[in-house]
């Protein structure tokens, strides 16, 4: 059977609203890619259940649902209150303590113990997504911090805290994501979100951890502090994909700057080949009603018109009052900005790798084949998974189909725009393979009579070596 299909793909929040599969398994038959399992809540019982989930529905109806598992990474959070919380006045001084107390109007605790050391007078705390910002008046660098409130606000218990200004000297990875990490391995999640990244070091130390656990995970670098936007280059070099983590950043730089940031932070991953993950809000107000806001609507296709990779839904799908629907209705968005011409063979060109040039120069030419033949699909086999995600960043106005007999690989792929992946095994010969694919491709409704396909193989096909062949075929 043919499932629906669009090339930019949809990262789903796995919660308490989607945690039964009947719910679950509708949401993937509407146009779910890749579920996200967010570590920030619910216990290794809660996730197990949705993996298994997930992998049963995904036998059930023959595709490659991914999983995101998503590191909560440094989170800083203010600590419990007393009563139903206090209201923090303009102008009044606060101060703040690593001693777990329960706070009030004059003093609030943190759960970060080297704050004292790293903050400075004159930078700002920004409390519950900026809704509350205070400003460090003084710091005894041991154990206390006086701050004045600049705008005030009811401060409830455990809100979290971002620091714009400070450099933060928590690593990247707390004992909660290392355990977190291992529950994920053990699961063998294709791929891993990490949270508060500052520099290329952070992703290379995660990929070192996976590297000695001997998996071979790929790593979802979330942007959302200035210092990742001062790194980006060499972040983007070390990750494998990117999420440009509206939450947070919008909170850590100015709300304003966040459009421009989510254009060139696409375009530079897809100069790289690496998928892009456009985040958080995207459809908001459908946790609780029952259709978006048309800025909404707008902001999901100028994602889509971007070249994002994937958008992705939070709080939408995990908690909110219509699972379902929110997926028909992203689903819809997407499908109707796809048939814009103007997002297919743009100007963004990846770059070419020297120790890469056969593979990259033939998706190149596969992605301008399809354009000159108005081909329906580029089809090809993977070993690394190269071809697919280097052939997807040329953004051919057809699907990349996939074949490859590594199921890691295909969980990986429902990430990656235009890119749909099937397991195949048989290594017969280039031409066998080309006619076999040809005949599965027709059969499962992909392709019809007349349609032109473009293959990319790799010959001889037995040494599973470089891309080194474009065929144009015609489906007989
Ligand atoms: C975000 O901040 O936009 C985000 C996706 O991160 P999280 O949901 O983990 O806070």
């Amino acid at each position: 059977m043919k499932y629906l299909d669009n090339k930019t793909k949809i990262v789903s929040t796995m919660g308490p609203a989607c945690a039964d599969k009947k719910i679950l398994k509708e949401m993937i038959e509407n146009g779910v890619n890749v579920c996200r399992i967010n570590f920030s809540h619910g216990s290794y019982e809660d996730h197990q259940i949705v993996i298994d989930n997930i992998r049963e529905i995904n036998r059930e109806l023959n595709i490659h649902t991914g999983i995101l598992a998503d590191l909560q990474g440094p989170k800083i959070r203010t600590g419990l209150m007393k009563g139903n919380g206090f209201l923090l006045k303009e102008n009044a001084t606060i101060e703040i303590g690593i001693k777990d107390i329960e706070g009030d109007e004059n003093q609030i605790s943190i759960n970060y113990q080297d704050f004292p050391k790293d903050v400075s007078a004159g930078e700002f705390v920004l409390v519950d997504d900026g809704k509350i910002k205070l400003q460090i008046l003084e710091t005894n660098n041991v154990d206390r911090v006086k701050a004045k409130v600049i705008h005030g606000g009811l401060l409830t218990s455990r809100k979290g805290v971002n620091l714009p200004n400070t450099a933060i000297s928590l690593p990247c990875l707390t004992p909660k994501d290392l355990q977190d990490l291992d529950f994920a391995l053990k699961n063998d999640i294709a791929w891993i979100g990490l949270s508060f990244v500052r520099s290329a070091a952070d992703v290379i130390e995660l990929k070192k951890l996976i590297k000695s656990k001997k998996k071979s995970s790929l790593v979802i670098a979330k942007i959302e502090k200035p210092e990742a936007l001062k790194n980006i280059g060499e972040i983007i070099e070390a990750a494998d994909g990117l999420m440009v983590a509206r939450g947070d950043l919008g909170v850590e730089i100015p709300l304003q700057d966040v459009p421009l940031v989510q254009k060139s932070l696409v375009k530079k991953c897809r100069n790289m080949a690496k998928p892009v993950i456009i985040a958080t809000q995207m459809m908001e107000s459908m946790i609780e009603q029952f259709s978006p806001t048309r800025a909404e609507v707008n902001d999901v296709a100028n994602a889509v018109l971007d070249g994002a990779d994937a958008v992705m839904l939070s709080g939408e799908t995990s908690v909110g009052k219509f699972p379902v629907e929110v997926i028909k209705t992203i689903f819809k968005i997407i499908a109707r900005v796809e048939l814009y011409d103007g997002l297919y063979n743009t100007e963004i060109m990846p770059v070419a790798y020297d120790e890469r040039k056969i593979t990259d120069a033939i998706c190149d030419s596969a992605a301008r084949l399809v354009k000159a033949t108005e081909a329906k699909g580029i089809v090809t086999m993977t070993f690394s998974g190269y071809t697919a995600f280097k052939a997807s960043s040329y953004r051919p106005k057809a699907f990349i189909f996939v074949y490859t007999a590594n199921f890691k690989i295909l969980d990986m792929l429902s990430l990656i725009w235009g890119v749909k992946g099937f397991y195949y095994d048989k290594f017969v010969s280039t031409d066998h393979t080309i006619d076999d694919i040809k005949f599965l491709l027709k059969k499962d409704g992909y392709t019809q009579t007349g349609d032109y396909v473009v293959h990319i193989a790799s010959m001889p096909i037995a040494k599973k070596g470089t891309s080194n062949m474009l065929r144009i075929s015609h489906i007989k």
